[in-house]
């Protein structure tokens, strides 16, 4: 196999506990690393060597024999980012209702039904096409491993045909049959429910890792929620739950409760809820971005780690609250509103994620990861936050291989 060697990065972020915290943090000064919280961690002026699609060595000073060298000119590397929560199979375009927001409508979980009903009539080629886009969107924004979610269907058939979709391009797969009552069960919330767990959960669990449910007022309640988990992780599937986004509720407690893998949202949490994601496996899962579309409060990052919490951040990329495949965006909101320092939001976009995955050779660059990784137009992951809006993902790789941007470009201007 042919090995090569990624040299003159700045910085690279490998997430190796072994190695230096970024230039600027100190850990006692600043917290950074308290309570069991895990932040971005990396070496100066180093270099990566990738062998077969992994990474086979990291170090400073002299780089050992390879058959290629890519010289990254003075830029930054870090983990590809891990997106673990996305609804990106949709037809259909909800700008009008944004716009309708921004000039003082509420948001309410009703606005699903819209995107059901564009869904619903929408061939197999045009939303393969779409997704496509998004796709190509995404890896360009640098992120390499991607979860999506089923939920815009809302029967049997057409909730497994968005997760074929998606199967297509992501083995992350989340059977989301409880996202929203559909219209035509509205008189019989009890009978979907019944629906979505028996004759939907038989023809969507082979094509999913996942099942989730949307707890909420507008949608599901807890005991509605709890069937929905309980009958998903009877069948081997990890178990996720939009908890606690527009107000305090008993989502986050139940994801806990049920031992699911992520409680996402956790915008309006209570102190008893802060208490039982600090001790749980259950990753908080933010999704700045959303609190940002429906000119909400957003979740507070900094109490989640202070706390002991496992924070990951996602896109959230949808239709309705969060149509962005940013996670640049999702990191200058995380570090300037939700509070994170710039390691810690780092960490959260890449391990954070994979964690709430259940994966564990990507969203870091340690010795024997997938090589993704995201070649920064900037000497250090900072710029992230720093500049926000510019576009500094100059290339992403996958598995070794480019997919997007161009490694070879000139030494950082
Ligand atoms: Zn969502």
């Amino acid at each position: 196999m042919t090995t090569t060697a990624f040299t003159d990065i700045a910085w690279l972020t490998t997430h190796d506990p072994a190695h230096a915290l970024p230039a600027g943090v100190d850990a006692a000064a600043s917290g950074v690393g308290r309570h069991g919280a895990e932040v971005s961690r990396g070496l100066a002026d180093a270099w990566l060597v990738v062998d077969s699609g992994r990474v086979a060595a990291v170090g400073t000073g002299s780089t050992p024999p390879t058959d290629q060298r890519v010289s990254l000119g003075g830029r930054s590397v870090l983990p590809g980012f891990v997106d673990s929560h996305t609804h990106m199979v949709f037809a259909g375009d909800r700008s009008a209702e944004f716009t309708a927001r921004m000039a003082g409508q509420p948001y309410a979980a009703g606005g699903i039904a819209t995107t059901i009903g564009a869904t619903r009539s929408a061939m197999d080629e045009d939303l393969r096409a779409a997704l496509a886009g998004r796709v190509a969107e995404a890896r360009a924004a640098g992120i390499t491993t991607l979860e999506i979610k089923s939920g815009y269907a809302a029967t049997p058939e057409g909730e497994s045909r968005l997760l074929r979709l998606a199967r297509e391009v992501t083995p992350h797969t989340t059977y989301l049959g409880a996202h929203v009552v559909p219209p035509e069960h509205a008189a019989d919330p009890a009978g979907y429910v019944s629906l979505v767990t028996g004759e939907m959960l038989d023809a969507c669990a082979p094509l999913s890792g996942s099942v989730d449910v949307f707890c909420e007022e507008g949608a599901f309640d807890a005991d509605q929620s709890r069937e929905v988990l309980r009958a998903g992780m009877a069948k081997g599937l990890a178990g996720r739950v939009h908890a606690n986004q527009l107000g305090e509720g008993p989502g986050v407690r139940l994801a806990v409760e049920l031992g699911c893998a992520s409680a996402d949202h956790c915008t309006y949490l209570a102190g008893e809820d802060v208490e039982a994601l600090a001790g749980a496996s259950t990753v908080a899962t933010l999704l700045p971005a959303t609190d940002f579309s429906t000119r909400q409060a957003y979740p507070d990052g900094r109490r989640l780690v202070d706390a002991g919490a496992t924070v990951a951040l996602a896109t959230n990329c949808n239709p309705g609250s969060s149509y962005t495949t940013s996670m640049s965006f999702v990191i200058a909101l995380a570090v300037r509103d939700c509070h994170l320092t710039l390691p810690e939001a780092v960490w959260s976009a890449t391990a954070g994620g994979a964690r709430s995955l259940g994966v564990d050779d990507v969203g870091h660059l340690r010795v024997g990861a997938r090589a993704d990784m995201v070649v920064l137009d900037a000497p250090s992951p900072d710029h992230l936050a720093y500049r926000p809006g510019v576009p500094l993902i100059a290339a992403t790789v996958v598995g070794g291989d480019v997919v997007a941007g161009d490694v070879g470009a000139g030494p950082l201007g």
